[in-house]
């Protein structure tokens, strides 16, 4: 008798779903099984306190692939992004450094700091949209291996060479820098003030356990400057609902599809006959068939966890163990009973729609990540914050707010590990930080969450807390990612795919590991 469903995809994570919306279109019967009981892994909304809704992980979106968008129709299954307006940096004297969407406005605010950045800044932001125009076409690209003497790779290198070459010799040796200097040393070449420096370094840190005078980070820089909203770059914004709403839209999308979605699923591992994936088992003990298997699962879950070492070719194996997660951020969720009051902005303004930033300067995140490179938390963190509720009122009830602070360092090996009373020092230390730029903050709080790496871990399965599943580093990307040889979403089990952030081209909710994963099956099957 066949098997009843074409693929089942392990985890109902954003790109678990974008890979069934993807196949199921093509006419595949698909059936997702989410360990927990909603969808969306590390992209979810959940009601953690009555009348208070929060992105409990993920918290803006600007990276989501605009082709997803528009193959899955997200907007008719109910994704609504509403813009974020500017970065707010307060400073310890009382001043602040404000970036904002409007041209004129920004040039007038970082020429108040320094006239040379306020020249340089253009400049800058030139350099970077060039820059992610040229690695962009690398996210929609199931990546050639340079050591393969395939007709296929050599053509897709071939193709990846002629368009680097295209980019002329000055852009080309930006791209070098930017692959491999650290932040610190990127923007040092550009500006001079310390918390236009501090800030956007600290795009470059986010998701690792490095700091911003780290070689690499320039990269993560790049890669989070890759976003875009209706055809901005760079652009930033909220999904009206937090981001349980896109994933909710593209599961929606798969359904309209065909796909069946199956919550309370937990998968205890994958069905293996003959080195070949055949379908998986549950924890129940519930057997379900498949020709293939799809995980949404990151790669060590995946391989060590749910397939097993036994069944794998030892230096897979191998490459699989060394693959680094080292999770080093937190999230503090806050029910406000009134919107904070920045000493540097006081009362409500533009300033609360936008981001706020505790980055006063480059050494101040460096201090930051010297804790935590010997297994402390940051006494003094990282902290990127947002208020969805002031873009979109629904998300708290009249008059009140929600809170989202994203913040480094939380490293997963704490000395002498987590526990409730370390978490909740951890909450202290951030809502401390917060409290010296805006005194109202620690009285207007009704509710406190604090997640830790292990609490990420625990809940949504992302080994060592990883926000990415896997770091972003250089040497666990592209063709690397998440083992040299293995970047094609195939493995070394026949009828196993991975379609999760640990592949190519990694983290954030951007789905382009789950359509890439999906096209890669296509193609095989076809
Ligand atoms: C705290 C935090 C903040 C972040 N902030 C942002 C942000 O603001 N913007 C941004 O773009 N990105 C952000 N990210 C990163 C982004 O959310 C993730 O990279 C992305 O959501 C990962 O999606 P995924 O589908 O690849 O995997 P996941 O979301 O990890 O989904 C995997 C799914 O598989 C399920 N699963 C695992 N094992 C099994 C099993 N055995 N059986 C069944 N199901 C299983 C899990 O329950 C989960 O639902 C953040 C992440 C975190 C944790």
């Amino acid at each position: 008798m066949p098997p009843p469903y074409d693929a089942i995809v392990v985890g109902g994570g954003h790109n678990g779903l974008v890979a069934a919306a993807y196949l199921a279109r093509a006419g595949k019967r698909v059936v997702v099984l989410e360990r927990r009981e909603r969808v969306g892994g590390a992209a979810m909304s959940e009601q953690i306190f009555p009348g208070f809704t929060f992105s409990v992980f993920s918290y803006v979106v600007s990276l989501l692939r605009p082709e997803i968008i528009r193959d899955l129709d997200l907007p008719r299954h109910g994704l609504h992004i509403l813009p974020l307006e500017s970065t707010l940096t307060p400073l310890p004297g009382g001043d602040y450094l404000a970036q904002w969407n409007d041209h004129d406005q920004n040039r007038r605010e970082l020429a108040r700091h320094s006239l040379r950045d306020a020249e340089a800044y253009d400049e800058f932001g030139l350099l970077m949209h060039q820059m992610s125009r040229a690695v962009k076409p690398i996210l929609g690209l199931i990546p050639p291996d340079p050591a393969s003497l395939s007709p296929r790779d050599l053509a897709a290198l071939a193709r990846l060479g002629s368009h680097f070459r295209g980019l002329g010799a000055e852009r080309f040796h930006a791209l070098h820098k930017l692959l491999t200097m650290s932040s610190a040393d990127y923007l040092d070449e550009w500006f001079e003030t310390e918390a236009l420096k501090a800030t956007k370094a600290a795009s470059g840190i986010i998701g690792t356990l490095l700091g911003p005078r780290s070689p690499g980070t320039a990269y993560v820089l790049l890669h989070h400057y890759m976003g875009e909203i209706d055809g901005v770059f760079r652009a930033w914004g909220f999904a009206k609902g937090g981001n349980g709403s896109v994933s909710a839209a593209i599961a929606a999308a798969a359904r309209s599809f065909g796909a069946e979605i199956r919550t309370a699923a937990p998968v205890a591992r994958v069905s293996i006959d003959n080195r070949r994936a055949v379908g998986v088992v549950l924890e129940g003990g519930e057997e379900i068939r498949a020709k293939l298997v799809v995980s949404n699962a990151d790669p060590r879950r995946t391989f060590l966890n749910l397939v097993g070492e036994q069944h794998l070719p030892a230096g897979f194996a191998d490459g699989i163990r060394r693959f680094r997660f080292r999770g080093a951020s937190a999230k503090v969720n806050l029910a406000l009973g009134e919107a904070p009051n920045f000493t540097c902005l006081p009362g409500n303004g533009p300033h609360l729609r936008g981001a706020i930033s505790i980055s006063p300067s480059v050494e101040y995140l460096e201090r930051a990540y010297d804790e935590a490179k010997y297994g402390e938390f940051s006494r003094r963190p990282y902290l990127d914050i947002v208020i969805p509720s002031m873009i979109d009122p629904g998300m708290a009830p009249p008059g009140q707010h929600v809170m989202s602070i994203f913040a480094q360092y939380a490293p997963y090996d704490l000395n002498g590990g987590w526990n409730d009373a370390r978490r909740e020092a951890f909450g202290d230390a951030v809502v401390d930080t917060l409290a010296e730029y805006a005194p109202n903050l620690r009285s207007a709080i009704l509710h406190r969450q604090v997640v830790t790496p292990a609490d990420i871990e625990r809940t949504i399965g992302l080994s060592e807390g990883n926000i990415f599943q896997g770091e972003l580093t250089l040497q666990q990307m592209f063709f690397l990612r998440p083992v040299p040889g293995w970047a094609k979403y195939k493995t070394p089990i026949d009828g196993l795919y991975q379609c999760g952030s640990g592949t190519h081209p990694g983290g954030g909710v951007m789905g382009a590991p789950g359509r890439l994963a999906a096209l890669a099956i296509l193609h095989d099957s076809a």
